[in-house]
């Protein structure tokens, strides 16, 4: 289906090819013409489906036809990196139109919150904000919702499992009862149903399945010991001396910075940088920043940066170990081969990983091929094969998005035997 087919004001078409969207995605052509229509809406896509196009078109469309008087349409999303990404998005799209938009987000310095705070008091149509923030703005009272329209809440999954929920119930309290709602969500956990009875009024659902990594995406994987991986990711390195751009994700923090110190021994004047959610706000722009500029050939990361963020042009993703939730192996390997591209993903099982590598196989309905380990690095763990046990609900873990129904399963059998096949 092409955007032209939407029936949309011809300044938004015109922005639209300007960004060289030519078709529209699934989720696109499933959900935009629903709510260009004025439905509420839950809506479910892998990361990288184009979540965000379908929510900023139709709200810049009822902008354009139907007027933009002051703050319109608040986007709540997780994090200060998506606040940014989407205020980018929005302003390619209504780059012909009158529409204003600011991102607002804590963490910096006092300048910014008067701009923001400016960007509330003088109707600002379009705000993109992270729920603490917007709250901090609401309790001092200068904020006017009562021209708003549009409420989005992007990444809803994200956001309930970094405990924005309250921080959400006190929003909505603020949120004119009339309005267009539009949750957007990668699973459809039962905590994304559940808040979806809530907050939308006769909503239409649109979801797309999940989540096979795209076609694109050469996937093969290592048994590797742990103090085995920084040798592997060397030879890796040096074997595809190509590859410019390279993401290592890691499940743990603190391993970002260990990871980082022990490449930049191994490998001479390799441009390699961590971030995570510890990083400074400035300091994670400023790295990713480099690394969407090429500057930085190895990005080392961990799942924050799985889910929303779009960089473009990455060759290869790392997984320094396997992701305890089976989706976002899903996240991760989708960080490469976008929108059609190749790009390969490599993962790095260490013998306690089997377990939790079976799932993912599971999930995305195939076997990833083993690659032997270099013959220097030594012995490498032995891979086993699945052994099925009748008593566990394998399609669980898909359904649910992982962590939190494994966490209420241990806690009920905590016996040795379940933690052993759960985990
Ligand atoms: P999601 O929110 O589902 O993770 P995004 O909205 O961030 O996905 O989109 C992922 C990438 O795909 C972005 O770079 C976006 O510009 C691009 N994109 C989205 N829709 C289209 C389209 N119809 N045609 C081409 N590129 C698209
Ligand atoms: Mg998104």
């Amino acid at each position: 289906m092409t955007f032209e087919e939407l029936q949309i004001d011809e300044k938004l078409l015109e922005a639209i090819s300007y960004m060289r969207f030519e078709k529209a995605s699934p989720i696109q052509e499933q959900a935009i013409p629903l709510a260009l229509e004025g439905h509420d809406l839950l809506a479910c896509a892998q990361t990288g489906t184009g979540k965000t196009a379908t929510f900023l078109i139709p709200i810049l469309q009822d902008l354009v036809k139907n007027g933009s008087q002051g703050f319109t349409s608040l986007i709540i999303v997780p994090t200060r990196e998506l606040a940014i990404q989407i205020d980018q998005e929005l302003q390619g799209f209504s780059y012909f139109t009158d529409t204003t938009s600011k991102a607002v987000y804590g963490g910096d310095k006092g300048t910014d919150w008067d701009s923001q705070k400016l960007a509330f008091t003088e109707g600002t149509n379009v705000i993109i904000a992270t729920p603490g923030r917007l709250m901090a703005h609401l309790r001092l009272g200068y904020v006017s919702m009562k021209n708003l329209r549009h409420l989005v809440l992007d990444e809803a999954d994200r956001m309930l499992d970094m405990g924005f929920i309250d921080d959400i119930r006190q929003i909505l309290s603020y949120v004119p009862p009339k309005r267009q709602t539009m949750l957007f969500s990668a699973t459809m956990a039962p905590e994304i149903q559940k808040l979806a009875t809530t907050i939308l009024h006769e909503p239409k659902i649109v979801s797309i399945a999940i989540a096979k990594p795209a076609e694109g995406v050469k996937q093969s994987a290592y048994m590797a010991y742990p103090h085995q991986k920084v040798d592997l990711i060397t030879h890796i390195l040096e074997q595809n001396p190509d590859y410019d751009s390279i993401i290592i994700f890691t499940s743990t923090k603190k391993n970002i910075h260990s990871i980082v110190s022990a490449i930049k021994k191994k490998i001479r004047n390799v441009t390699i940088d961590g971030i995570s959610s510890d990083f400074e706000q400035a300091e994670r722009e400023e790295v990713l920043l480099r690394f969407r500029a090429k500057q930085t050939r190895v990005l080392v990361a961990t799942d924050v940066l799985s889910r929303g963020i779009d960089i473009k042009g990455i060759n290869l993703v790392i997984n320094f170990d396997v992701p305890r939730d089976a989706a976002d192996y899903v996240h991760r390997v989708g960080r490469t081969a976008r929108a059609d591209a190749k790009g390969e993903a490599i993962t790095f099982i260490s013998d306690l990983d089997i377990p939790k590598f079976h799932k993912i196989e599971h999930l995305i309905e195939r076997s990833v091929d083993k690659v032997p380990l270099p013959q220097e690095l030594g012995e490498a763990p032995e891979w086993k094969e699945y052994q099925p046990k009748p008593k566990i609900h394998h399609g669980s873990n898909q359904k649910n998005g992982g962590k939190r129904k494994f966490f209420y399963r241990k806690k009920k059998n905590g016996s040795k035997e379940n933690k052993g096949k759960v985990e």
